[in-house]
């Protein structure tokens, strides 16, 4: 029988490797096939290619196993695989672990373990309250509401019976445990009293009684929003771009319903029976969004995100693969790598997050620019949306790369909220602050409060304060891993390494000369939030960053208390800036602005607006207007007047030219090495040889190596370098050169161990 050959991608840092297959089964590239690694291990790989003839190798071995008779990975994904590889310069493999759940690609196994972790699809559908019965008071209601219909109201008592009382809002039952029949149940989720989910797309507040993989039928869809005159306008200009370009950028200020559009827009590929892929950045990805966006597309909505388990996350790529095509798929980053049928449509929204972009492990993949390259490869127009654009995609939208599309009125009248700046300084000298509070925030506090309306607070720092530190010694604490101070958690009484996550007890007296002087030093949100009770002891204050959202639910619990005006004053981090939509806030604080200004960064700046403009966006969203107070020692930087005036193009233009003038993106593209090792010495002098190499190459182009602010994490030294390349410039030719210099460095037997991470347009 004649052997036939192929390479396949397995999921470890390794270009595909080749076996043989039996010549009457060749497989077709996307199968899977198991493979066994030395003696033992058995591992799930992708076929990646068919070979034409047996390449010159001593030995090859043969495929354990051809697993089903479809590829598990669609064409134009491998070729997106194979565009990853080389663009962020890493593996195929690394790309194939990113890009599909644990469960498809089970590595280092047993037979019996591979079989036993092998995905099984059970599809059920599964019924939960509808997320508008938000109460026992709504429920009640609902009750009332079916005293006509003695059916469906046993079909009600069914559900709660199943659902159990002490979790009925969080719990969905899954079909079969169900006595109603599908018109009854049907005519339930029609009047918004049940809502029926697919598996993948079960909101992250919800369990399941038992514990089924689900899917349904499509849930009834209301009505499509009503647009605005001007959102009118803007869809007409987007079909219009989207007409001669691939890619359109939205730009449209907070509240405009940048989101109304996409619904319109998606509701029609879904009716062509297309799939969408509607891209998030992870902290934007909220209940409040899913829930809006399944009222009217309900069961067709999944929602793909990493922190489903990773048999969600299966269960999810199996639907898509397998599933009737026409899904809206919202996700974070990897969402990008389901296996769509008929790819229409492709939303990045908030494409300015640094976000999407993945730090680390490789593929450090920029999620935007791989769903243009994915929209790309299936023909599907990609719309970018944002209030704030990133340089980058303003840039390519003024030359004409992508539409460019702007939405400048909100919504229903509703005006873009009154910035006021405050000057700290000055409030100090005058004695108009208290701790951390201006007098110009604490009085519109106060009126906010008066009026029964709402406020958020923005801190870009969690915990208590950032240090402690000894008023007699200077003594301050640092992470014995990481070349960094600790920050001082109040409530544990601890400090932690915001890095690595060390943590040890605060000591009581000064480890270095022993007084009892230890002070708190700066201030997080934990503080701002123990102030705030001090002074406004009647309100009800919640905290929101990734301390107080980590437990299962939090999250959501903390955002719905806050949605339902349980709460007054929401402190949090950058996650109280994203796509928050609550009528009630009136007021938004930004307390202090000074931390993003000087983050020695060079996209500080757009950053610092791009964040200050969010979160603002989260006041005044319905007809009362609102106010920001800006809190800053620097009145006069050119960012606060941009952000006064709400002028984006004003800061992009200023922006521009001094990137052009620096030689930084979009005009000069970057990548940034970062090299690690336990030894100090040997790493600069890895990093020296690597310079070596590199210099009479890029010259000048070539920065480094340099060691970063925190230049130890983790027990690991760093040492990094940034090459700039010129547009003109090859940036192909540059990655190939560079990683020619990589692998000679690691050649070196003293230099094997040192790992030298490439960063193609680091973040
Ligand atoms: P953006 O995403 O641009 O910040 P949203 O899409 O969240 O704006 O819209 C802001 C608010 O205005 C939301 O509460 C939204 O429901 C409402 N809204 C926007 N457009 C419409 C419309 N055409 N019909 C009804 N409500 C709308
Ligand atoms: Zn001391
Ligand atoms: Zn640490």
């Amino acid at each position: 029988m004649p052997l036939a050959y192929i390479d396949v991608v397995l999921p470890l840092a390794l270009p595909p490797l080749t076996f043989s297959v039996d010549g009457e089964r060749v497989p077709v590239p996307g199968m899977q096939v198991v493979v066994r690694l030395g003696r033992r291990k058995l591992y799930a790989g992708i076929v990646w290619q068919v070979r034409d003839s047996r390449p010159d190798l001593r030995t090859i071995r043969s495929v354990e196993s051809v697993e089903g008779d479809a590829p598990v990975v669609p064409d134009y994904q491998l070729r997106l695989w194979a565009w990853i590889a080389d663009y962020y310069m890493c593996t195929v493999g690394e790309v194939m672990k990113a890009a599909v759940p644990a469960r498809l690609k089970p590595g280092g196994f047993t037979r019996e373990e591979l079989d036993a972790a092998a995905y099984a699809p059970r599809v059920v559908p599964c019924y939960a309250l509808d997320p508008a019965i938000g109460s026992e008071q709504r429920l009640h209601e609902a009750f009332e509401s079916l005293r006509r219909a003695p059916r469906q109201h046993a079909a009600l008592i069914d559900f709660v019976e199943r659902a159990g009382a002490d979790a009925l809002f969080r719990t969905a039952v899954p079909r079969p445990a169900l006595k109603a029949d599908a018109t009854i149940l049907r005519a339930l989720t029609d009047k918004h009293i049940l809502a029926c989910y697919l598996d993948g797309s079960l909101p992250d507040s919800l369990t399941l009684a038992g514990s089924l993989a689900l899917s349904g039928p499509d849930a009834p869809a209301v009505p499509l929003p009503d647009l605005s005159a001007a959102q009118r306008q803007a869809l007409a200009e987007v079909d219009e771009a989207f007409r001669e370009k691939d890619a359109v950028l939205l730009h449209g200020v907070t509240g405009s319903g940048k989101t109304e559009l996409y619904i319109t827009l998606i509701a029609r590929a879904l009716a062509e029976g297309r799939d969408v892929l509607y891209l998030l950045p992870e902290i934007a990805l909220t209940a409040q969004l899913i829930d809006r966006l399944r009222r009217y597309f309900g069961a067709r909505t999944l929602v793909y995100h990493s922190r489903f388990t990773d048999t969600r996350r299966a269960a999810c790529y199996e639907e898509v693969r397998r599933g009737a095509p026409g899904r809206l798929v919202v996700g974070a980053r990897s969402a990008l790598f389901l296996p769509f049928r008929q790819l229409g449509l492709v939303i990045v929204d908030e494409e300015h997050e640094g976000s999407f972009k993945q730090a680390e492990p490789p593929p450090r993949y920029h999620a935007r620019d791989c769903a243009l390259v994915l929209a790309r490869l299936c023909g599907a127009p990609a719309l970018l949306g944002s209030a704030t654009p990133s340089l980058e995609s303003y840039s390519n939208a003024l030359a004409g790369k992508y539409g460019l599309v702007e939405l400048t009125e909100r919504y229903g009248g509703a005006v873009l909220p009154r910035v006021v700046v405050a000057d700290t300084l000055r409030a100090a000298r005058r004695g108009e602050r208290v701790s951390h509070f201006t007098r110009a925030l604490l009085d519109r506090l106060d009126a906010t409060l008066g009026a029964g309306r709402q406020a958020i607070l923005f801190q870009n720092r969690r915990g208590f304060s950032p240090f402690v530190e000894c008023g007699t010694c200077g003594w301050t604490a640092g992470c014995p891993h990481c070349n960094v101070t600790l920050t001082y958690h109040k409530a544990e009484r601890s400090l932690r390494c915001h890095y690595c996550g060390y943590t040890m007890p605060v000591p009581a007296l000064c480890p270095s000369c022993g007084r009892d002087d230890l002070q708190p030093r700066g201030f997080g949100t934990e503080k701002i939030e123990e102030e705030l009770s001090g002074l406004f002891p009647s309100a009800r204050i919640a905290r929101l960053d990734s301390d107080t959202s980590r437990g299962v639910g939090s999250f959501e619990r903390i955002v719905a208390d806050f949605g339902a005006g349980r709460t007054d004053i929401l402190v949090g981090t950058q996650m109280v800036t994203k796509g928050f939509d609550f009528g009630r806030v009136s007021l938004v604080g930004i307390l202090n602005a000074d931390n993003l200004l000087n983050y020695p960064d060079f996209r500080a700046v757009e950053r610092a607006f791009q964040l200050m403009m969010q979160v603002a966006g989260r006041a005044g969203r319905r007809a009362e207007p609102g106010e920001v107070v800006i809190q800053t020692a620097q009145p006069g930087h050119p960012a606060i007047a941009h952000i006064r005036a709400g002028d984006y193009g004003a800061m992009a233009r200023a922006q521009l030219a001094e990137r052009r003038a620096f030689l930084y993106p979009p005009y000069y593209r970057l990548v940034g090495l970062t090299c690690r090792h336990r030894d100090k010495a040997l790493l600069w002098r890895a990093a020296a040889e690597l310079a070596r190499l590199a210099r009479p190459v890029f010259g000048r182009r070539l920065l480094g190596p340099d060691a970063p602010p925190v230049d130890r994490v983790r027990g690991e030294y760093i040492v990094t370098f940034l090459l700039k390349i010129e547009r003109e410039q090859s940036l192909a030719e540059a990655r190939r050169l560079l990683a020619a210099m990589i692998a000679q460095v690691n050649a070196l037997p003293d230099f094997r161990y040192v790992s030298i991470l490439p960063d193609v347009d680091p973040q």
